[in-house]
């Protein structure tokens, strides 16, 4: 049987978590918690990073941090997880989503600035597959409309951006904020967990606040005030450091997994590419301005029925592919409240998009075996 997802284990997360129970000191904003967000750090170019307990959790500390209110407009694709939309309603935002590209389901950004009014606050591109969004045209709007970026990095660490400037910029350093995953389901895992990433020096100190339960606390055990208390809204977003030492395991390997992963996606593209050209499938596209991570391998099938075949031949030998999203603009919860307009290419990514099974120990070939014959 080929699950979906199987969670790699590197080997030392335990030892970490049995090292960081012994320290005494096992709630968040420890050891771990400052090593992991160091190295995110260093290695990425992010001027502050905090770590959540989800990318959920980052995006609604992003949400408050930007100032989000009752009526204020957010721009965000439709084709994406419910976290990107719902951590804006939370506040009160009204969605407006953006359709996909044709060949990609990032936004199409060539359509955005239609979609900007002057209630717009934000705009949220989601890297999908951990492919960039083309990020110098969501830049070059914000910054002429005075909007803020939040990107939705939680499928992209270890991705990069290449923009007119030719300089390459890792994903989630571009945006005024980024919110990362480490769901078992990402490459890089803790579980459940996430990271808010802050690249504008004017959120640092409020995050931290909001971080710890509204509460200047981190101030107080750096010395900087001699009391804390209550100053801001906050909620607990903060993991403890048990899963902070099980991030720390995975973050030293890093460069192991994104290799394994990533030869796994060009495994699947090369075996793939003359069925799929026969069959009319559709493989994914890497934009030249953007890097792959490996994350995600998927196909484009001509049509739902095509794709529930496929589904269904692979379910038959115990493989088990899965699709995914519903758009968000025609769900239950917003289809009321969405205002109407069609989003053709989102729709047909939610009936013909399929998702292959992709984790360190799988051979791709047993999988694509199965799909030619
Ligand atoms: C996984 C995912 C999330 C949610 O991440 P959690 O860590 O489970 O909260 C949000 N957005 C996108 C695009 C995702 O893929």
């Amino acid at each position: 049987m080929i699950p979906f997802n199987k969670p790699y284990l590197t080997g030392k997360e335990t030892e970490y978590i049995t090292d960081a129970v012994a320290s005494g000191k096992i709630s968040g904003n420890g050891k771990y918690t400052q090593k992991c967000q160091k190295f995110f750090e260093e290695k990425f170019g992010f001027i502050k990073c905090l770590l959540t307990t989800s990318c959920t959790d980052a995006l609604e500390m992003a949400a408050i941090l930007i100032d989000i209110k009752e009526g204020d407009e957010v721009i965000m694709p439709s084709y994406t997880f419910v976290s990107t939309a719902n951590a804006f309603v939370l506040r009160g935002a009204k969605i407006v989503f953006a359709d996909s590209m044709q060949n990609h389901p990032n936004m199409d950004t060539s359509k955005l600035e239609s979609l900007i009014t002057p209630k717009t606050k934000a705009i949220v591109p989601v890297h999908y597959a951990g492919v960039a969004c083309e990020m110098d045209t969501i830049m070059d709007l914000a910054q002429k409309h005075n909007l803020y970026v939040v990107e939705d990095a939680a499928q992209a660490i270890d991705s990069y951006y290449t923009g007119k400037d030719g300089v390459k910029r890792a994903l989630g350093s571009i945006g005024h904020l980024a919110a990362f995953s480490f769901h078992e389901t990402k490459n890089i895992i803790s579980g459940e967990g996430g990271m808010l990433a802050i690249n504008d020096e004017q959120f640092i100190q409020r995050a931290e606040i909001i971080w710890e339960k509204g509460t200047n606390r981190s101030a107080f055990f750096r010395g900087e005030v001699d009391k804390y208390g209550w100053v801001d809204i906050g909620s607990s977003f903060l993991p403890s450091e048990v899963i902070a030492a099980f991030l720390w395991a995975q973050l030293e390997n890093l460069e192991e997994i994104q290799k394994v992963r990533t030869q796994h996606w060009d495994n699947y593209f090369k075996q793939l590419r003359s069925w799929a050209e026969e069959q009319q499938i559709g493989l994914p596209q890497v934009p030249e301005y953007a890097t792959n991570n490996g994350h995600m391998f998927y196909l484009i099938c001509k049509n739902i029925e095509q794709r529930t075949a496929l589904i269904d031949k692979l379910r038959k030998q115990d493989i088990h592919p899965v699709f995914h999203y519903i758009s968000l603009h025609s769900s239950p919860f917003y289809a009321e409240k969405h205002d109407g307009r069609d989003l053709t290419e989102t729709d047909r990514f939610t009936d013909t998009l399929v998702r292959l099974p992709l984790f360190y120990e799988l051979n791709p070939e047993t999988v694509t075996k199965q799909i030619i014959s």
